[in-house]
């Protein structure tokens, strides 16, 4: 039976989600209708910072992140290595840890200088890494909201570019957005104290979070009218 564990990497993550939802996925689901789930449950998180409910911000960020790995899975994108490529323990723009941008103005992004012995081996040291580049010190809560919604929008708009004209480029820009989408949903967690690699284990202890069974066996009517 497939779970997630407390050292769990974010490949391994992506893997489990895989393997649980992925032949649902691919009978019922185009990505076009996952990037509308991460939407779905990316909107539903801000609503518990709106309204000051953390549980609800959690497990709205936890789902959102599972159809955000759905939607990589089918577009064979692998995140952990796209993400360290992008924020190799530094800001993706200013390349300095913590981030510099608010301080000075950086006109046109750095390219950073990777070093590959600074990589996490577990999604709570990708946590770890979001938090020193981005301190949720630097910020309020709603700031990081507001910031996972941008970025929620710019992907929907690479993937639409990218749905028009199939291009190599276009699709790098997913890759982009798509590790940029992962570092805001990180700055959520960080902001309201939510260890993602702890829920994520207590949530995912034996397959899906619903039937608990691997591959979900959920109706698709199910899915679509799940409240959290
Ligand atoms: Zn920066
Ligand atoms: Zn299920």
């Amino acid at each position: 039976m497939a779970k997630v564990k407390l050292s769990t990497s974010v490949s391994e993550f992506q893997n489990f989600i895989k393997q649980v939802y992925g032949p649902k996925n691919n009978r019922h689901y185009s990505v076009w209708d996952t990037l509308s789930n991460i939407e779905r449950f990316a909107m539903r998180s801000l609503k518990g910072i709106r309204k000051h409910d953390t549980a609800k911000t959690k497990l709205n960020l936890l789902i959102t992140l599972s159809w955000f790995m759905s939607f990589l899975n089918q577009l064979h994108i692998n995140l952990e290595e796209k993400t360290w490529e992008r924020f190799p323990y530094l800001c993706s723009y200013c390349a300095s840890s913590p981030c510099v941008c608010k301080k000075i103005k950086v006109k046109t992004r750095r390219k950073p200088k990777i070093n590959n012995q600074l990589k996490p081996k577990t999604l709570h040291g990708f946590q770890e890494m979001f938090q020193k580049i981005y301190p949720k010190e630097s910020r309020t809560l709603e700031h990081a909201g507001i910031h996972l919604a941008e970025e929620m929008g710019e992907l929907s708009e690479a993937f639409h570019v990218f749905q028009n004209n199939h291009s190599d480029q276009s699709f790098d820009q997913v890759i982009l957005e798509s590790a940029d989408f992962l570092s805001c949903a990180i700055g959520v967690a960080n902001s309201s104290k939510i260890e993602i690699a702890q829920e994520l284990s207590k949530m995912y202890k034996k397959g899906c979070h619903v039937c608990h069974k691997t591959p979900c066996f959920c109706t698709f009517e199910e899915t679509s009218q799940f409240k959290s």
